[in-house]
């Protein structure tokens, strides 16, 4: 058994990333200004966007895209219940409902073909989410949303670094990720809106800092600019230097980051292939890049014997640690209230939700740590 503890995840800090904050601690100027200008503008150039704008998380583009495109009551956001909680909180208080759509059985994402039949009148949104570093099947969903006139918002919180037939994610429409510490590319606390419609995205500046008609940090005049005015009101969620310039130090590694990812899933896939009671998800048919943000398998709980909390705490007891991505949100407290959903709502999210589990996967596990993490499987499902 292992003596130390592998957590699922763990980010990739080098002695570089550190220097680079600590000379913005040095500088005299720690909230945004240049190195979230830079993190923005090499953001962008590298997914291959019009426009980036940089925010405290995911979470905080996501509230600014609903209340940008004017979200509110009486409107209808599609989107999967296997997401996480944050978005399904936002439709919800900005007074819209969320229609959840269930996810492909073996991608966990969701498709035209789960979309199309929940389209009604008062249908405003899809927010697909691209899951665990494979991306959405786009065009398909894309062309259902046109001939309907709906927006799309891809939640791209797993897909930095992910492409879809030749182009990274967030290179057409708009699209957000996030740079919390599990994710590809971390900064502690991060976002970054992408979008090919520039009114779009300055729409959401605006509303970052406070709806000013300026960003905190005055390219000119390095400093605040004491001019400004609300244009509207807005909210307080730009991104600190401190860490943007962390930010931009991993997005400088990020192709190496998610090639170790890549090697450490073939690992694993070569691993588990023989082992009956585990099933991987499986990978797109359609080209594109994977980004191994996650790596999540299904329990086979009918043949383990077990459910999959005890998996989990097995794996636990064997210093090994795991994650749930996700526990589908229409099955959680205030939702299942709420929404009182039918027993047999979305039986893929449901399915998959009782089985999922994320086993350790981040770019400085050894090839070691993954035969620690199948050799504690086998003996668990050996017991
Ligand atoms: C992490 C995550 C988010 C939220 O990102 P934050 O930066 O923590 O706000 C949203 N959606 C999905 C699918 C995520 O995994």
């Amino acid at each position: 058994m292992r003596k130390e503890f592998l957590p699922f995840s763990r980010p990739s800090i080098t002695e570089a990333d550190i220097a680079a904050v600590a000379d913005v601690l040095r500088s005299g100027w720690i909230t945004s200004g240049p190195q979230n200008a830079a993190f923005e503008e090499q953001f962008c150039r590298y997914v291959g966007s019009k426009s980036a704008v940089a925010l405290s998380s995911a979470t905080a583009g996501m509230h600014l895209a609903l209340a940008a495109a004017g979200i509110g009551p009486g409107d209808e956001v599609i989107t999967p219940s296997m997401t996480w909680v944050s978005t399904v909180n936002l439709i919800t208080l900005c007074g819209a409902r969320p229609v959840f759509a269930d996810i492909e059985r073996d991608t966990l994402m969701i498709s035209a073909r789960t979309v199309q039949d929940l389209i009604s009148a008062r249908t405003r949104l899809i927010i697909p989410v691209h899951f665990a570093g494979a991306p959405v099947d786009m065009h398909p969903l894309r062309r259902l949303a046109e001939r309907h006139g709906i927006a799309i918002i891809e939640d791209a919180a797993h897909a930095a670094g992910s492409a879809y037939r030749g182009d990274l994610v967030g290179a057409h429409g708009t699209a957000i990720f996030s740079f919390h510490p599990i994710k590809n590319l971390t900064c502690a606390e991060g976002g970054m809106l992408c979008s090919d419609d520039p009114a779009f995205c300055e729409r959401i500046r605006g509303l970052r800092f406070h709806g000013l008609g300026v960003d905190a940090y005055d390219r000119r005049q390095q400093g605040r600019s004491p001019q400004a005015e609300v244009q509207e009101p807005g909210f307080k969620y730009n991104l600190p230097d401190v860490l943007a310039a962390l930010g931009l130090q991993q997005l400088h590694r990020l192709d190496v980051l998610n090639a170790r990812r890549a090697q450490l899933a073939a690992f694993y896939h070569e691993q588990l292939a023989d082992i009956d009671e585990i099933r991987p998800l499986a990978v797109p048919s359609y080209p594109h890049r994977h980004a191994w943000h996650l790596f999540v398998i299904r329990l086979d709980i009918e043949r383990a014997g077990m459910d999959r909390d005890a998996f989990m705490q097995a794996l636990k007891d064997r210093n090994i640690g795991t994650g749930i991505h996700f526990r589908a949100v229409h099955r959680q407290k205030y939702y299942r209230e709420t929404l009182k959903p039918a027993p047999d709502h979305l039986p893929h999210t449901e399915w998959n939700s009782e089985r999922i589990c994320s086993l350790p996967l981040f770019p400085d596990m050894h090839a070691g740590d993954v035969t620690d993490v199948t050799a504690a499987i086998k003996d668990i499902l050996a017991s």
